[in-house]
């Protein structure tokens, strides 16, 4: 109990070093659902502002349907709220079984495994499947909670460049001695929204006799012909051994996540991964509401195929304009701006505007390649992203950016 004055100011200085370096995080309080058309309140206490939303991982606009709602909802009666335990001592219903076959089922692979979050999945899986003996190779780009599940994990770690096929050749031969070598990648990778090539990484997993990893958190359910995420992109279903992926983005925006693939690896996640053994267990109503969305899938691919519309019309409309966005197919549009403040003056502009992005800066992305992520939903439609599109413009040609390529905009607005 004591939180002496000396650690207190020493706190206070890390805060104040954060904001002034600029980097301070605010919460934007949303007052409705998640939508395409939100409420927003911010700065804290001001009015309430109508803002088309072009920032949330609401891919296939799931995250507040009626019939998600309506399943969550029957099982909050039926089976209750919480289940108050982990999955291995009374934490298991029938429900939870269901969603992990159903999972295997939509994804094409051997078994599931439920995790409170794929930050979870992500924190247990490696450790749980990998010693000493073998070697990790991860891309350089992969998500925060793998850099941490791998720290977690007691196998060599290498790192490649993004998506460097002739160094990840290099880095399998360099690895034979090895047990068991495992690529480990992003399906999409977030900041981009480009994808990792699974076709060629297979390939090379074969020749050098390595396992593949895949976290597809910003691809199942949309990217594929049917949804199912990179390796049906690439062609390469059920080649894939390890794959992780949330259930917080695109299947209905809640909560929960799963390590999936080779049976083996399912089971041993069960024996020993350390968040599924010591955190609680997914509530009934969210695998309830999961169910639901797998449903919604099955029955047709409208979802994903309007996402893919929106898409192409948006990357198109942003290009014709005059912006610089990083080439792809996936609802992941970054507008490229390169420099910090920049990024957040204009982030700050089209929020006047009514259309909420944000700008991210160094070091969330590498330093000079500030961008504002803009992300594509299901929930869009034309009309709204004409006026998003209207909003854009208005703001590119305020700060003069449009036409401009990269070093125009550099020798503008400085690194
Ligand atoms: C969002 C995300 C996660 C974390 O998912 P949660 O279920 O929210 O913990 C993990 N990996 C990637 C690649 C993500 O984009």
């Amino acid at each position: 109990m004591v939180y002496s004055n000396a650690i207190r100011t020493a706190h206070r200085g890390e805060l104040s070093a954060i904001a002034d370096q600029g980097l301070l995080k605010e919460e934007r309080y949303i007052h409705s659902p998640q939508s395409a058309n939100i409420m927003v309140e911010y700065p804290a206490g001001s009015a309430l502002k109508p803002v088309l939303n072009l920032c949330s991982n609401n891919y296939l606009g799931l995250s507040s349907h009626p019939e998600v709602i309506d399943a969550a909802r029957q099982a909050l009666s039926d089976r209750g709220y919480g289940m108050s335990s982990v999955r291995f001592i009374c934490g298991t219903q029938d429900i939870h079984r269901e969603l992990e076959a159903k999972l295997s089922t939509f994804l094409g692979t051997e078994d599931t495994i439920l995790f409170p979050s794929c930050m979870d999945a992500n924190a247990g899986v490696f450790e749980a499947i990998l010693g000493p003996e073998d070697v990790i190779i991860s891309d350089r780009l992969v998500h925060a909670s793998i850099i941490d599940g791998v720290r977690l994990c007691k196998a060599a770690r290498d790192i490649c460049e993004h998506s460097d096929m002739e160094m990840l050749e290099a880095k399998l031969k360099q690895h034979q001695d090895k047990r068991a070598r495992l690529i480990v990648v992003d399906g999409v990778f977030s900041m981009d929204g480009d994808m990792a090539p699974l076709d060629r990484i297979c390939t090379l997993a074969e020749r050098y006799d390595a396992m593949a990893f895949v976290d597809d958190s910003h691809a199942t359910g949309f990217i594929g012909k049917t949804g199912r995420g990179t390796p049906e992109h690439f062609g390469v279903m059920g080649k894939i051994d390890v794959m992780t992926t949330t259930l917080g983005k695109a299947l209905g925006g809640a909560s929960g996540g799963c390590v999936t693939g080779r049976k083996e690896i399912v089971q041993l996640c069960r024996q020993r991964a350390r968040p599924y053994l010591f955190s609680n267990t997914m509530p009934p109503p969210i695998v309830a509401g999961a169910l639901r969305v797998l449903e919604i899938l099955n029955r047709s691919t409208e979802r994903r195929d309007k996402l893919e519309e929106n898409t192409r019309f948006w990357r198109k409309g942003l290009e014709e304009a005059g912006f610089i966005i990083k080439e792809g197919e996936s609802p992941i549009v970054p507008v490229m701006l390169f420099n910090a403040k920049l990024s957040q003056d204009i982030a700050r502009d089209l929020y006047q505007e009514g259309v909420y992005v944000i700008g991210f800066f160094f070091p969330v992305v590498p330093k000079g390649q500030a961008r504002i992520r803009t992300q594509l939903s299901a929930d869009h439609d034309v009309p709204l992203l004409e006026r998003a599109l209207a909003a854009f413009k208005k703001v590119g040609r305020k700060y003069g950016i449009l036409g401009l390529d990269e070093q125009g905009v550099i020798d503008k607005y400085g690194l």
